[in-house]
């Protein structure tokens, strides 16, 4: 099958024949009709992520059809339309079995633990847990502009943070995950403040249902501009970029009790910033969350708003791209000037 092949890390990936992979038992072989570029699968590539070596095919944010169903896989069939979320757990152990997957401790996580989905085809180990049938009203490009990032946003906002109707939601950063945590807060009735650098990330917010923007270049405390913006800070906020400067900008920004979820992937030097303990979590009384992926078992309740009118996933993605082009989209993200989701849909 053709697979887009990075050799080493910050190499150009190569577009080139690999062998299949082969149907897990438990599992299924998907045919890929098209796969979300994602900052993750950048951090992959940068050699960041612990979790990847080189030689590496990512793509983590897949949708296709059924190819191949494993002997003992029970609720799928060949040419079932599905997705499914980037961690796969076993579906065995308390944490699965207490609807708590994202926290499994025998996980796979796919694109990066093993190959991705920037290929013909991916493997769905433990299909009949992980596996997601996709609604016939759901196109493949938008479900794959849907996972990871619309997925983590929901969980984020919806189970870790329980944003309210009416309440201030702040999003620091909006690449993919943070235009999505913009789309899904709106949809959930907060009034949403979304900060970037970049005015047409901050345009694009606008358009999925931002209340109102602050473009945080040259201010010297984003944390002050939101508090004042929001009548005295955020109830909610998310750092949906994983940088010290936007972890901060966010804590800083809630008002007392807020609750701030940790969206973005904090990396290298900006893996252990400073907590400013007394200031924010002892008198402010907030509290810090992490999130990190959904249950499979979550996407009908994100499929239900989408048939309602209440989210568009499809209105993220920006540009699709055929397989030769992933290497290029994903050294684009070296810089900070992308603005919405980039999705490969020829393969
Ligand atoms: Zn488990
Ligand atoms: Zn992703």
């Amino acid at each position: 099958m053709r697979a887009a092949v990075f050799d080493a890390f910050r190499a150009p990936l190569v577009v080139r024949e690999i062998d299949a992979p082969e149907c897990p038992r438990d599992g299924v072989v998907v045919r890929v009709a098209a796969c979300g570029v994602c900052r993750s699968d950048w951090h992959g590539w940068t050699g960041a992520d612990p979790d990847v070596t080189a030689p590496h095919v990512p793509g983590h944010e897949f949708a296709g059809t059924v190819d191949e169903v494993g002997a003992d896989c029970r609720r799928f069939r060949r040419g079932d339309r599905v997705t499914a979320p980037f961690i796969l757990a076993c579906g065995a152990c308390p944490d699965c079995l207490g609807g708590d997957p994202t926290v499994c401790a025998d996980q796979h996580v796919v694109g990066f633990s093993s190959y991705g989905a920037f290929a013909e085809r991916a493997a769905v180990p433990r299909a009949d847990f992980n596996l997601v049938p996709l609604p016939e009203s759901l196109d493949f490009t938008a479900a794959a502009g849907m996972g990871c990032r619309v997925t983590t946003a929901f969980r984020a906002l919806a189970d870790r943070a329980r944003l309210r109707p009416g309440e201030w939601l702040a999003v620091h950063g909006c690449g993919g995950v943070g235009l999505s945590a913009v789309m899904v807060g709106a949809a959930l009735g907060a009034a949403v403040l979304a900060v970037d650098v970049n005015p047409a990330a901050l345009n694009l917010a606008r358009g999925l249902g931002a209340t109102a923007t602050l473009d945080a270049s040259g201010i010297d405390d984003v944390g002050a501009a939101v508090r004042d913006l929001t009548g005295g800070g955020a109830q909610v906020s998310v750092d949906a970029l994983g940088i010290t400067a936007t972890f901060h900008n966010s804590l800083h920004g809630l008002r007392r009790l807020g609750r701030h979820v940790q969206i973005g992937l904090p990396l290298g030097a900006d893996a252990a910033p400073t907590l400013p303990l007394q200031e924010l979590v002892y008198a402010r009384q907030i509290t810090i969350m992490g999130t990190r992926g959904i249950a499979a078992a979550r996407f009908p309740a994100l499929f239900a708003m989408v048939a309602a009118g209440r989210l568009d996933p499809a209105r993220l993605v920006t540009g699709t791209i055929p397989l030769e082009q992933a290497g290029a989209a994903l050294a684009a993200m070296d810089g900070y000037a992308g603005a919405g989701i980039t999705v490969i849909d020829r393969f």
